[in-house]
């Protein structure tokens, strides 16, 4: 198959491009667009098999749902058994953005998009481009992220073409994502709201809206029983070529420690990456070191983390060092992915 990529400038599609794409949405075919957290793998929600193109597309176990991305809230209630109270109040507060819900689904949507679950997750993404070709496509549209299965989640276009060119029909490109790190996922669907993924909507933004808000167990337990609910959570999301370290504590310390890690492995013949902060880069003596932003912007460490990640894996690195990041806010669901990432590999100093 020929992948179209059509590049979107100023976040107008060009009509021959939208129509094109949304011709491909609506014949059952796949289109990549981006979205403020990362880009989509976008498919019809209602075909079941355009659920099971994307699936293919992405080699992702077919157990693991999809999101619906939505453009009105009226297609929330179309698909679902009954709107909470709470859903509606965080939609006001937070849609279009970086939020999804879980609730209980009704016929519309078919079990090859919810991985067989009795519930759906709904988006409404916030990124003129998305909203255009739903709007326009009329389609509620099923996106996991549009990476292969395994890989970091694709945050430009040149991402999505790395792994999925010549397996979907079109890709929008609408430049860099602003946020970086896939939505917050809370399920609504049971009686207390639960924190499936920790994203950039944290817990204390979502308890200011509907009141106590509880993290899944099984995203913090050290009980390997727990199994996070999200049954994406429990796979090893992605894994660097690499062996990754995470050092946390100090930052001198930290520095340090990265320093006497890189000195033995160069020693002993690895080529050695950093993750640095940019406040950290100059004080690094050896290894290939990718500065990652700022200490104090949390938002940019998010935005490069993805990038960083592929761009390691393109290089010959043997081994990578991490600084850890402070997990207060973003930096709770940047670390969330860092330490899967790192397949739980951290040296406190
Ligand atoms: P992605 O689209 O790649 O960001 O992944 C979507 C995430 O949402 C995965 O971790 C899924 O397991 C999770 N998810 C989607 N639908 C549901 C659902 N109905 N219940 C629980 N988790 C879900
Ligand atoms: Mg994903």
């Amino acid at each position: 198959m020929m992948t179209e990529v059509y590049k979107v400038i100023n976040d107008k599609i060009d009509s021959n491009d939208m129509r094109n794409a949304v011709e491909a949405i609506r014949n059952g075919g796949l289109v990549a667009f981006p979205t403020e957290t990362v880009y989509g793998l976008g498919g019809d929600a209602t075909n079941p098999l355009a659920s099971k193109k994307i699936y293919e597309a992405k080699g992702r176990p077919s157990d693991n749902p999809l999101i619906v991305h939505i453009a009105y809230f009226s297609q929330l209630e179309d698909i679902v058994s009954e709107v909470p109270e709470a859903a509606r109040a965080l939609a006001d507060k937070f849609w279009p953005g970086p939020l999804t819900m879980i609730l209980n689904k009704n016929d519309k949507i078919p079990y090859e998009t919810t991985g067989g679950l009795d519930t759906v997750a709904i988006r409404m993404p916030n990124h003129p481009v998305a909203l255009q070709f739903l709007q326009d496509s009329m389609c509620m549209i099923a996106a996991p992220s549009a990476n292969t299965s395994g890989r970091p989640s694709p945050t430009t276009a040149a991402h999505v073409y790395d792994d999925l060119n010549g397996k979907i029909d079109v890709i929008l490109d609408g430049g860099p994502v602003g946020i970086g790190i896939e939505s917050t996922i809370i399920d609504l669907s049971e009686d207390i709201p639960t924190i499936l993924r920790p994203g950039y909507i944290t817990q204390e933004m979502l308890a200011e809206v509907i009141g106590p808000v509880r993290m899944d167990p099984g995203l913090t337990s050290e009980n390997v029983n727990v199994r996070p609910k999200a049954p994406g959570m429990r796979y090893r999301h992605y894994a660097p070529q690499a062996e990754l370290t995470i050092i946390e504590g100090d930052n001198e310390a930290v520095v340090a420690k990265i320093n006497e890690l890189t000195r033995e492995a160069s020693e002993a013949g690895q080529k050695v990456g950093i993750i640095s902060t940019q406040e950290n880069k100059e004080s690094y003596v050896g290894g290939e070191v990718i500065c990652i932003g700022s200490k104090d912007d949390e938002e940019e460490i998010a935005r490069h983390l993805y990038k960083v990640l592929r761009d390691f894996d393109d290089s010959d690195v043997d081994v990578i060092y991490s600084e850890g990041f402070q997990s207060a806010g973003i930096g709770g669901a940047i670390m969330n992915r860092l330490i899967k990432a790192a397949g739980h590999r951290i040296i406190e100093v």
